[in-house]
């Protein structure tokens, strides 16, 4: 079977949606490139005196409708190719919420597991000085992705600023509030997905606390989705993630639902449940996939892409009514093609997990205007995004008998189409 690729993935979803839009031969070409790309090594001094080289890169997707924006991955199997679909599903997320901003993504093939502090700081200032002329807070913004810390995210500002010779706040995103960050990034994602989550269980005349959720990951994403989920009345029965020491992935389960805070309490800081204290606890641990396979209305993947494939797709319950896509994503074309038959109301990546890249949007402007806003303001702001761009959609899909996916894609595509004439680029 060929190895999978993110933007083989990513293109043929745009091109699906090109032929419904019936877009012209010059704006399918523009779209479907990265406008820019950059490729570079990082030699770093390890901690035992030898050097070090990494491969680091970064891609500008589009930015018709604005600056870029995008994260930023460390990671050992991170690829340009993974870059160039998240930079081009960044460009769409911007799009469908509606906010001024063009998709970027980049990374750095390497596992910070096994390095030191020193040696990351390395990295991200490196990082941050090959391609200083072409980031800034009104060319490209850095955003965490997986495995980069608020941590990581100061050293990249501060060396920006050294460069710049003026504090210039804006550059990166995810930073720790006490340091120019924006209240409410941290639960962003996670709580956008679950703001637009209870509108679809309002649309669909379900009662969240008659409903249960299946997650997949531990993360930033999937724990604050977990957090506001359980707020408004769900319960969350299993979760599932990356076990470093075993190099596989397990399921936690517990019937009558998972504690969060206990969960926490014994989850490292990249997001791995220790599983004896999780048996300890009375959960059950089970084979990674058994998150899928669960009799809940919910599915919510939020781990990594390339997670609901045509080889597992069938395994999923008759009982789920939703899947709520967090991770960037997790859905292959033919496992979405069975859900899309089957009449699972798929709440897609590009919607879904809008919400970071909206607060990042909003840390930009305020690092930009050096005031910064409270947490209320933050999350009220997310929300009204948020639930307008849900509204958006499921209203076109609704309207036209289409599938949320397309739907979503149709609003996003057509507006940085739009964009790309207006500007008389093509
Ligand atoms: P994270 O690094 O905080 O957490 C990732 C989680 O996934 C961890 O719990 C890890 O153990 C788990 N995991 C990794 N491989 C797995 C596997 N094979 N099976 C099960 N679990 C696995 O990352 P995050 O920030 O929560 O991001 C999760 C996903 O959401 C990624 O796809 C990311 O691109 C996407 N995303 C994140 C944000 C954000 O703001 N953090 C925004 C948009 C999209």
């Amino acid at each position: 079977m060929p190895a999978f690729n993110p933007f083989e993935m990513a293109r043929s979803q745009f091109l699906k949606v090109a032929e419904q839009l019936e877009l012209e031969n010059s704006v399918r070409e523009i779209l479907l490139t990265p406008l820019r790309e950059y490729n570079f090594s990082i030699p770093v001094r390890t901690d035992d005196g030898n050097f070090k080289i990494f491969r680091g890169f970064r891609v500008h997707h589009n930015d018709a409708l604005g600056p870029c924006k995008g994260g930023l991955r460390f990671h050992p199997e991170v690829s340009i190719d993974t870059a160039r679909a998240q930079a081009m599903w960044g460009t769409w997320k911007a799009a469908v919420a509606d906010i001024p901003l063009g998709g970027a993504n980049g990374g750095v093939i390497c596992d910070p597991h096994n390095l030191s502090p020193s040696e990351q700081e390395q990295i991200c200032r490196k990082w941050v000085r090959q391609l200083a002329r072409d980031i800034g807070p009104k060319r490209d913004v850095i955003s965490p992705d997986i495995m980069v810390s608020p941590q990581h995210m100061i050293w990249m500002m501060d060396e920006y600023e050294v460069l710049e010779g003026e504090r210039r706040a804006g550059i990166t995103a995810g930073k720790p509030v006490r340091l120019a960050g924006s209240m409410g990034k941290e639960e962003s994602t996670g709580y956008g997905l679950v703001y637009a989550l209870r509108e679809v269980l309002y649309d669909m005349n379900l009662n969240p606390s008659n409903t249960t959720a299946c997650v997949q990951g531990f993360g930033n994403v999937a724990r604050n989705a977990i957090k506001l989920y359980h707020e408004i009345g769900g319960t969350t029965i299993c979760v599932s993630c990356w076990d470093q020491q075993d190099q596989t992935s397990y399921a936690y389960k517990k019937e009558s639902g998972i504690d969060l805070n206990e969960l926490k309490r014994i989850t490292d800081r990249f997001g791995g449940i220790n599983k004896e204290k999780a048996r300890d606890l009375g959960y059950e641990v089970l084979p990674g996939e058994a998150w899928i396979e669960q009799d809940v209305d919910i599915l919510i993947p939020a781990a990594m892409e390339n997670q609901i494939t045509d080889d597992n797709v069938d395994i999923i319950s008759d009982k789920v009514n939703i899947i709520a896509e967090g991770a960037d994503g997790p859905t292959t074309p033919a496992a979405d093609k069975k859900i899309e038959e089957r009449g699972i109301f798929v709440l897609p990546d590009l919607l879904a997990n809008a919400g970071g890249a909206i607060c990042s949007y909003f840390e930009q402007i305020q690092g930009n205007i050096n005031y910064f806003w409270p947490k209320d303001e933050v999350l009220g702001k997310l929300d009204v995004k948020m639930t307008s761009a849900y509204y958006k959609v499921s209203e076109l899909a609704e309207k036209n008998k289409l599938y949320m996916r397309d739907s979503a894609y149709i609003i996003a595509v057509g507006r940085v189409a739009q964009a790309c004439r207006d500007r008389g680029w093509v």
